[in-house]
């Protein structure tokens, strides 16, 4: 397997900004609506002033 790092962090699509600012994650039906730093119930996305999806690159090495 090729070993390689490259960010750990990516920007998502499939979420929005509700009225009071937090994030909808509209990725999976458990909707999550996160505050700013706050991670959705899987601990793979989290609200950075947009959803995004950390500590990708472990996931793409355990495929
Ligand atoms: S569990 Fe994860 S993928 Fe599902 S809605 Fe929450 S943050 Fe999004």
């Amino acid at each position: 397997m090729t070993d390689f790092i490259i960010n750990d962090t990516v920007k998502t699509n499939y979420w929005h900004q509700l009225d009071d600012g937090r994030i909808q994650c509209d990725l999976c039906p458990r909707f999550c609506k996160l505050h700013s730093d706050q991670r959705g119930l899987c601990f793979v996305r989290q609200n950075r002033n947009e959803l995004s999806a950390i500590n990708w690159w472990r996931l793409v090495r355990a495929i």
